[in-house]
């Protein structure tokens, strides 16, 4: 069936993130200068200033940080979705490194703060891998 919901426009700052994806590989900007991991995607890193930042794989190895049940489709494609779970999920990496997902294969009501996650990749279209994250 084809994928009808939005898709990913990658452009220069997030390219390396969905390029990632494709290749089944979660990756996230991490600064040369000081080590820091920074999502969402940005020129510069917020701790240094500095420019020198790098696409680097992660474990993809999280935890759920917060999270909310979507109960009504919110557009054209999700009516078989529903419910689904959006949560933030904190990556192992470093606190507060978050990035905003799905959980899925597990019930919705019993999604909760802590839980053990870790990534995986759906396949949207031919060139579109999306992150999710299942129980680990
Ligand atoms: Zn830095």
């Amino acid at each position: 069936m084809a994928y009808t919901r939005p898709l990913p426009q990658p452009d220069a700052q997030t390219r390396g993130f969905w390029d990632g994806c494709r290749a089944g590989e979660l990756r996230v900007l991490r600064c040369e200068d000081c080590g820091t991991w920074i999502h969402e995607p940005a020129p510069i890193c917020h701790a240094c200033q500095s420019e020198r930042l790098d696409w680097r794989p992660v474990s993809g190895q999280g935890q759920v940080y917060s999270w909310t049940v979507v109960h009504h489709a919110p557009g054209p494609g999700f009516q078989d979705e529903v419910p689904y779970t959006v949560a933030w999920i904190e990556l192992d990496e470093q606190p507060g490194l978050r990035i905003l997902s799905n959980v899925v294969d597990h019930p919705p009501e019993q999604v909760h703060a802590g839980m053990r996650v870790r990534v995986a990749f759906r396949e949207a279209t031919e060139d579109v891998r999306l992150p999710v994250f299942r129980p680990a």
